[in-house]
Order: structure tokens, then sequence, then C-alpha cells
């Protein structure tokens, strides 16, 4: 048995998804496929109990072997990491930011430590063996309770000048008025948390949908509620649903020809809502330059696994 591990195709390899109240360990087979370990509430304030509590679980999973007790992790972050120094900047994880992640877990843990970005990670892992696969260029779309994204091209996730490729949540890039049968409709640009106004953020996740049905009906209600009633054919809902398609559409269909993607995979608790997916796509494909028949912006596979697959994917191809 040899002492030392690579991230070979066939070497062990784990992945952990970090987010600002959880984190899950997972095995990772060279087919992509996870073993889940364990859970447990994220230190985020505290770098040494955070660096402790990942090699506790480490140690709690690894069998008694040398090969397993060095085997690389790489980690699915909810924070932007610099490309150029590997330095770490999150919101929701205080004590990792400003810290060279990979390499002082790497110090710390004793073994190869590869990080990325969640969305950059959910990005690669549809690319690779998700609803992108076979396409060149993969855009991934976070509509969670804000937007996020990632861009995959050749297989390969493209990090960028500091790590914020595929970021297009942010930006004064919202249209502020569409028209629907035949009424044209205004929308302010609501100020973002990033700091800049009509950002995509404000109006193309949950909270947008109930920020934009507030906005056009005077009224409260979940983005869950809005896409219930929108299913049973409710007129506001409608409204709210179809001035979002508008706005929405227009930057994605930017982001497409900018890029060149041939698909567009949509990840986020909006992608299982399979009806209002295909609005989006009529709408983008209405937009983009290149007219194609077939589906451009489809529900991507993963859900809660994309983050720990792209991350394995991430440190095998490193
Ligand atoms: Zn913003």
């Amino acid at each position: 048995m040899p002492d030392t591990v690579t991230s070979s195709n066939e070497a062990p390899l784990y992945a952990a998804d970090i987010g600002g109240s959880f984190m899950r360990l997972a095995a990772c087979a060279p087919d992509g496929s996870l073993t889940p370990l364990a859970k447990q509430p994220t230190p985020a304030r505290d770098w040494p109990q955070f660096a402790d509590a990942l090699a506790a679980m480490l140690a709690a999973h690894a069998h008694l072997d040398t090969v397993r007790q060095r085997a690389p992790l790489a980690l699915s972050i909810a924070g932007l990491i610099d490309p150029l120094d590997g330095v770490a900047f999150s919101a929701n994880l205080p004590c990792i930011t400003g810290r060279a992640l990979a390499s002082e877990l790497a110090a710390r843990l004793d073994r190869a430590v590869y990080a990325a970005n969640d969305a950059d990670c959910l990005a690669l892992a549809e690319a690779v063996s998700g609803a992108g696969a076979g396409h060149r260029v993969v855009f991934s779309a976070v509509l969670g309770t804000g937007v996020g994204g990632g861009l995959v091209a050749d297989g390969r996730l493209i990090r960028g000048a500091g790590g914020v490729t595929g970021e297009w949540g942010h930006g004064p890039i919202v249209n502020t008025q569409c028209t629907i049968d035949g009424e044209t409709l205004a929308v302010p640009r609501f100020a973002c948390g990033c700091g800049q106004t009509g950002c995509v953020d404000t109006i193309g996740g949950a909270r947008g949908i109930e920020r934009l049905h507030a906005h056009l009906h005077g009224a409260t209600k979940s983005s869950h509620a809005i896409l219930e009633a929108w299913q049973q054919g409710d007129a506001a809902a409608t409204r709210t649903l179809d001035v979002w398609r508008e706005l929405v559409a227009d930057p994605l269909a930017a982001v497409v020809n900018v890029t060149g993607a041939s698909v567009v995979t949509v990840g986020g608790g909006l992608a299982s809502a399979g009806a209002l997916i295909e609005k989006l796509d009529l709408a983008v494909r209405a937009r983009v330059l290149i007219r194609r028949e077939q589906p451009l912006v489809v529900p991507g596979r993963y859900r809660d696994e994309g983050g720990l697959t792209g991350a394995a994917w991430l440190a095998r191809q490193s």
C-alpha cells in the first residue's frame, strides 16, 4: 500500500460541502457517486474550531489505512475563492475570509485540499455528469434564494478574475419596464445587498419573485405560494411570473450570447418548478442570436449533491 496519495481518477477522495449553517462530508467514488458520511453545524466564526471540526469529521470516517488517512479533500464553499492566491471571501463563513483556505487546511489536515465556490462546483457537476454533459460550453444559472452562476468550457471550470465568473446576479442590468399582453408595466431598480441597484439578484430568485409580487399587487406571499397559485391559474400570480420571465430572460439571453453556452442548466430551489423553467426557456430562446429548436434552459440534474459532486470533479482534474 503506498503511503502517499495523488488525485488520480482511482484514488480515494473526500468532498465537503461547507455552508454557513451546516457542513457535510462524503466519500466520492471514481464514477462520481457519493456516500454521505457526516453532517454537523459549521463553526462559521472560529477558524481553529472550523479546522478542528473538519479534521474530526475526516478522522471519524477514514479507515485505518494510510491511503485514506491522507486522501485529498475537495471543498465546495459558500464563498468566493480568488484563483490567483486562493484567498477566500465569505459573508456566511467569516472565519475563512482573508485566508488562503486550501493551503492552510492542507497543512492542518496533512493532505491535498482543493476548494471552489459552491455555484462553480455545481456548474462543473452539471457539465461533467449532469444536464450539461456532452456540451462544450455550459452555463449553470442558480435560481435559489438569490441568483448566482458558474461557467464551464471543455469540461473545465472558468474561474476568472477574482473568482466571480458566472456571477450574472449582480450589476445594474434589469430592465425597468416590460410589456405583458399589451400592458406596459414599470418595475423599479430595486436596491441590492451588493450595494448596486437593478441587480438580477433582486428579482430573479425566490426572494425576488416575492418582491415583484409585492410591487405589482401590494401583497406579501411566499414564493412557494405564488408558484402554487400560478399553477392553479391565479391571475395575480400569473402576472408576477410573466414579469419575472421577461426581466430574467433579457440578461440570461445576454449571458448565452456572451459565453456561447449551448445549454443553461438551472440549479437552486426554482429548478424544481419545471413549468417555470419551461417558460423561461421559451423567453430566452426568443432573445438569443442563434435560434434553437431544442430546449436551451433546462433544470439541472443536481439539487443537494451538486456542490459535493463538482468539488470532487475539480479535485480529480487537478
Ligand atoms: Zn447586486
